[in-house]
């Protein structure tokens, strides 16, 4: 009855699979006991895993992969979603007009937290509080970037946080003031946003809670299962935070695997940090679904702030080359800190400069640390060199890009060319080049600076280097990979990235079995195709966690 084999199958997927396996291997099907795969091959040699109760399922079109990995996503952020306004118009009027509808459908006093306007909008000086004051003048208007490094606030907010033009610059922060007058302008960036709290409405645990919950929704309909939280540390939420997701691993609420770094400040003492991230490291050391391993260094800002550090000085003034959050000889000692007790490092690099510094950073710390299984990460990397991925081979640094930002959007002239001039922005992100030098490379979608984070706008950008939604034209194509190296990003090496290639990222014997199903079969349509692929379902642990409602979709596909 068994066909020689020892172990019955649950379940027996039949399909076109990519493994992900060392090979790349193509199978026809894997069997699947206790949501463990235990074997995996041809359907002729699945068939014999088949028992009287072995349920079988056949996927007759697309394909399987294994469950994908979100390198850095802000997941506990998604609260802000829940409790303000989007607001990313295309144009100021635009987002004028989303925060006046919120003001009017939430009226009161109370302040308003909204997010994702684009600072590229409001030219030079960014973002002024009279456009703001305009609709909204009677209570506080707090809105973060879409990239989360500033905030755009009205003149309310500005009153009732008591900033006035003789408040001073925080460390690693900016209250954007007029040149003229010296008032703030309602432009504030870095570590300032802290200023702004008591403009910001009270944010507790339960909105936590309900953030990372949508977040969880969002990503598993685009088949992710395993996820990197960088916590952001400027609101002080960080136990907030930390309690909303030890509750939601109690009640089994959590179905991916998460990992989450805790942010080391330049103004924060280390010796605190690494007590706080001890506790709560070996509070979830051995759980599945939750574990704190990381430290998240913030090395830079962003171009279009003039606050990514750079090796060659700006193309507008001052003409500087922007500062770093660290002196090079504190961040060693803290990343020697941090290897010495075991935690990986998970660097926020955007300058060139602010890369070097990360690099010296990890080989300063490997040198004196025993040990060859490192796994520091460095991830945006948007100016960068040959001579630093070289670097980062050698160290074994793993490059966590954002494909979703690696195509030509309207605004990539006006806003990258004149701050790095034509050459520097023509080159930036690296992909290939990563890969010709056998360096890990995972992918993130920097949710919600990404929205939605849709896996096939990942795959689709890491193999064309352009998006269909803005231009057909590719940006630096020469960065093209393959869409099997595209997948092993999405697959097996996010999992690396995450510590959890022993039992994720690849459809392999002993794995769990998670796994997606792809509307297409990505590795045979034409690549300019590869963004219309849906994920029709995601499973986890042999489990289904996400179905698609539109299963017709396979009429037109098969
Ligand atoms: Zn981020």
């Amino acid at each position: 009855m068994r066909g020689g084999n020892e172990m019955v199958a649950e379940k027996i997927i039949y399909g076109k699979i990519f493994t992900a396996d060392s090979e790349n291997s193509i199978a026809e099907g894997f069997a699947v006991a206790g949501g463990k795969i235990i074997a995996v091959g041809t359907k002729k040699q699945m068939d014999s895993y088949k028992g009287p109760s072995t349920k079988v399922i056949r996927y007759d079109a697309g394909l399987i992969t294994p469950g994908f990995t979100e390198g850095h996503a802000h997941i506990s952020q998604t609260m802000e979603l829940l409790v303000g306004p989007l607001v990313n118009g295309t144009s100021i009027e635009k987002c004028q007009k989303q925060v006046a509808d919120y003001a009017r459908k939430h009226h009161g006093n109370e302040p308003i937290l909204g997010t994702g306007f684009d600072p590229g909008l409001f030219g030079p000086a960014g973002p002024d509080k009279h456009y703001l004051d305009e609709v909204c003048s009677n209570r506080p208007v707090v809105i973060h970037d879409s990239g989360h490094h500033s905030v755009w606030v009205n003149s309310k907010a500005l009153e009732v946080c008591g900033i006035t033009r003789d408040t001073p610059d925080p460390e690693n922060g900016h209250i954007v003031k007029d040149e003229k007058t010296g008032e703030p302008t309602g432009f504030v960036q870095e570590q300032a946003v802290s200023l702004m709290k008591p403009a910001m409405p009270e944010i507790g645990v339960e909105d936590y809670k309900k953030g990372i919950l949508e977040y969880q929704k969002i990503a598993l309909s685009y088949g992710v299962t395993n996820a990197f939280e960088p916590m952001l540390s400027y609101w002080h939420h960080e136990e907030a935070i930390c309690e909303a997701y030890r509750q939601l691993e109690a009640e089994k609420r959590l179905k991916l695997s998460y990992r989450v770094a805790l942010t080391l400040l330049p103004v924060m003492d280390p010796k605190v940090f690494f007590d706080r991230l001890e506790n709560l490291h070996r509070e979830f050391s051995g759980h599945d679904k939750l574990q704190f391993n990381t430290v998240k260094f913030f090395m830079d800002g962003v171009v279009d702030g003039h606050t990514a550090y750079l090796r060659e000085p700006y193309e507008k003034p001052p003409l500087d080359c922007g500062t770093p959050n660290y002196d090079q000889e504190e961040l060693n000692k803290r990343v020697t800190m941090a290897l010495e007790r075991g935690y990986r490092t998970h660097f926020h690099a955007i300058g060139d400069a602010a890369t070097d510094e990360a690099i010296n950073a990890c080989e300063a710390a490997q040198d004196y640390v025993e040990g060859d299984d490192f796994r520091n990460q460095i991830t945006h990397l948007q100016v960068c060199h040959e001579d630093q991925a070289e670097r980062m081979a050698d160290l074994g640094i793993i490059a966590v890009v954002n494909p979703y930002w690696h195509f030509k959007t309207d605004l990539y002239a006006p806003l990258e060319f004149p701050f790095l001039g034509k050459k520097r922005a023509e080159h930036m992100y690296y992909l290939g080049t990563y890969l010709k030098h056998g360096i890990t490379i995972s992918q993130a979608s920097d949710f919600p600076v990404t929205i939605p984070p849709d896996t096939m706008d990942s795959l689709h950008m890491m193999v064309n280097r352009e998006n269909p939604k803005y231009s057909e034209e590719p940006y630096f194509p020469s960065e093209c990979i393959s869409v099997e190296d595209a997948l092993r990003v999405l697959t097996i090496n996010g999992a690396f990235q995450l510590d959890l290639e022993d039992r994720k990222g690849s459809i392999e014997p002993g794995k769990d079995a998670d796994f997606v199903w792809l509307s297409q079969d990505v590795t045979s349509i034409p690549k300019k195709d590869i963004w219309k692929t849906k994920i029709l379902e995601t499973d986890i642990g042999g489990k289904v966690v996400f179905e698609r409602n539109e299963k017709n979709l396979l009429s037109d596909i098969a």
